[in-house]
């Protein structure tokens, strides 16, 4: 009889290794030790972050240490280690946390082994999917949910709009998207992801009429056609209702589960003679409206709709010409010390040299470019140009802190820690704490733990962080608890009426004695005259900025500027105040 094989964690082709709560190696396999060069007692003990690379370590904190926190696992992140010989090398790691032990255990492999069997799964994936489609148009069913698939509503909606055509009856079209799916399918896998979207098929055939018609479009989309409507607001209130169908809670196996569904609806006739496929695109802009507006409701398409549509998308065809042909331009806006008259840094602020309509301020264009490819570029555009800059001025022997303005959707994408540090990468000499991000206090920050931990990212790269028109959020002191910030900007409103206004004043007094009770720094927005400038330091905010010191200007104008305003401006403007 053959004696059984003991396998041990050292026979594993990847490598194996456990951390304790303070990211210390208590055990690593021998594959770590051989593939990446460690000796077992360099690696018992060591700090986890010794053998990762610094964005790896930044990776790290914004990434997995909150997706574990949450989810108690992360899978197959790629990361970049530091082997014995200091070489950098990409590996991709898993992990799962042990809540008893409070261990994590990891998994990692390098990434060309990971690619190899990555490339394999690819191509067996696509010969598969190469079939599926082929059996798909082969037949008009969705095989998932049995309902009708693309190909059968296109050819159903062709022949009513021309038996409608004749008999002159109306109808809709509905485009409906499940908010949250995508969620649903990551967190708990495609097995309840299917299951969901049968649930979904069933509750949207069960409430509509018998002559309705529902396909599947792909995905979660689903798109509806509704019989015989006699007017818009009876078509509304029917989705109405179906929207808060699909939105009451629901079950897989034991799992219990919700979400909601965003539609957009279209009727037809309509005063243009439309396409089967217009009128499809008319419904699925109207459920994007409906998802910009909240998500979980039903929004009407309208052919004004259609005209701001194509009116966004001409102006952002602009803006990237904009930018191709280099029209931005920063401007510069010193911030001062009130009571010792000291510049100490300045904020960058967008302008477009229009070569028609002359300069232009950010609100002209910077709402269209929300949430848009071209307002991240912008984005990254403002963050090298001020790095640039503050190199320039630093080489000049002008040592200033320069802060730039980050939008919420900005911040909130996943690219933004990766860009960033690809950025600052160019700029290895400067020194990272003086620069700034102003995060705008009103800007939707839809997921705070996520950005909390972005923000805190950033600070561990050096950087920092003010909360920009601070006072003016529906949830100032909440977002303070939440978020990492070095320094409160006040809203220019509370400063500008401070000299008249109790309440304001009354605000402001707060705001300053928050920010010293807590050690966050404070900079005083909107400062317009020397009065403001004077009660503000007697408040015991020193900092600010405003027209009253100086107003935005190029950067080629600032070395003149600064020059005159420790020659005399400061002097004169202040009285000769200034201790
Ligand atoms: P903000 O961050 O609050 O910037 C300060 C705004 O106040 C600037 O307007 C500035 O010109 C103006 N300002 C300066 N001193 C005074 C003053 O004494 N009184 C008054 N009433 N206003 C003063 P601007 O340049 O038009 O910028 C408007 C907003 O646009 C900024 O508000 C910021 O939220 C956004 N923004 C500007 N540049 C960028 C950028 O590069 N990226 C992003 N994402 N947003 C930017
Ligand atoms: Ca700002
Ligand atoms: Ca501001």
């Amino acid at each position: 009889m053959s004696t059984p094989t003991l396998f041990s964690l050292d026979d594993f082709p990847v490598g194996c290794m456990v951390t304790d709560n303070k990211r210390h190696i208590v055990y690593s396999n021998r594959y770590i030790e051989e593939y990446f060069g460690y000796s077992p007692h360099e690696l018992v003990d060591a700090d986890l972050f010794s053998l990762l690379s610094k964005a790896s370590q930044i990776i790290y904190e914004a990434y997995i240490v909150p997706l574990i926190a949450r989810e108690g696992c992360c899978d197959e992140i790629r990361l970049t280690l530091v082997t014995s010989a200091e070489k950098l090398m990409p590996i991709v790691v898993s992990a799962r946390h042990d809540s008893v032990y409070d261990r994590i255990f990891w998994s990692i492999s390098s990434v060309s082994r990971s690619n190899q069997l990555f490339e394999k799964l690819t191509e067996t994936k696509s010969l598969l999917e190469q079939k599926v489609s082929l059996l798909r148009t082969l037949k008009d069913t969705d095989p998932l949910t049995g309902l009708p698939n693309r190909a059968a509503l296109t050819k159903y909606l062709d022949q009513e709009m021309l038996s409608r055509k004749r008999n002159g009856m109306a109808f809709a079209v509905a485009f409906v998207d499940l908010d949250g799916f995508k969620e649903i399918n990551d967190r708990h896998g495609h097995h309840v992801g299917d299951k969901t979207l049968q649930l979904m098929a069933e509750r949207l055939t069960g409430n509509l009429k018998s002559d309705d018609m529902v396909a599947r479009f792909g995905g979660d989309e689903f798109v509806i056609f509704l019989k015989d409507c006699f007017s818009a607001s009876l078509v509304e209130e029917s989705l109405t209702r179906l929207v808060s169908k699909l939105a009451e809670p629901f079950k897989v196996d034991t799992l219990p589960l919700n979400l909601s569904a965003s539609i957009g609806v279209t009727l037809y006739p309509q005063a243009k003679d439309v396409e089967p496929g217009q009128l499809i695109r008319q419904a699925d802009q109207a459920m994007y409206q409906a998802k910009l507006a909240g998500k979980n409701q039903v929004c009407l398409f309208n052919t004004d709709n259609e005209v701001v549509q194509k009116e966004k998308h001409s102006e952002l065809l602009a803006i990237r010409a904009a930018m191709e042909f280099g029209q931005f331009e920063l401007y510069y806006q010193p911030k001062i010390n009130m009571r010792t008259g000291k510049v100490f840094g300045v904020e960058a602020l967008i302008r477009w040299n229009h070569p028609v309509e002359g300069l232009k301020g950010p609100a002209t264009f910077l709402p269209v470019l929300s949430n848009t490819p071209t307002g991240l570029a912008l984005g990254r555009w403002v963050i090298t140009t001020a790095l640039c800059q503050q190199q320039i001025w630093l080489q000049k022997g002008l040592k200033l802190q320069v802060s730039v303005n980050i939008d919420g959707y900005h911040l909130q994408h996943p690219q933004f820690l990766r860009d960033l540090s690809a950025i600052l990468s160019d700029f290895p000499n400067l020194p990272k704490q003086l620069f700034e991000i102003e995060v705008l206090e009103t800007s939707t920050i839809e997921d705070v733990s996520h950005v909390s931990s972005v923000l805190n990212a950033c600070r561990l790269m050096g950087i920092r962080i003010s909360l920009d028109d601070f006072g003016t959020g529906y949830s100032s002191l909440s977002h303070l608890r939440d978020l990492p910030v070095d320094t409160l900007k006040i809203d220019r409103s509370f400063v500008k009426n401070m000299l008249t206004s109790n309440n304001d004043l009354a605000i402001l007094k707060g705001v300053i004695g928050f920010a010293h009770a807590f050690g966050y720094g404070l900079v005083a927005e909107g400062v317009e005259t020397l009065q403001h400038s004077q009660r503000l330091v007697e408040l015991g905010c020193e900092c600010g900025q405003g027209i009253y010191i100086a107003k935005p200007m190029p950067a080629r104008a600032f070395p003149t500027w600064i020059d005159e305003w420790y020659q005399q401006a400061c002097q004169e403007k202040y009285k000769n105040s200034f201790v």
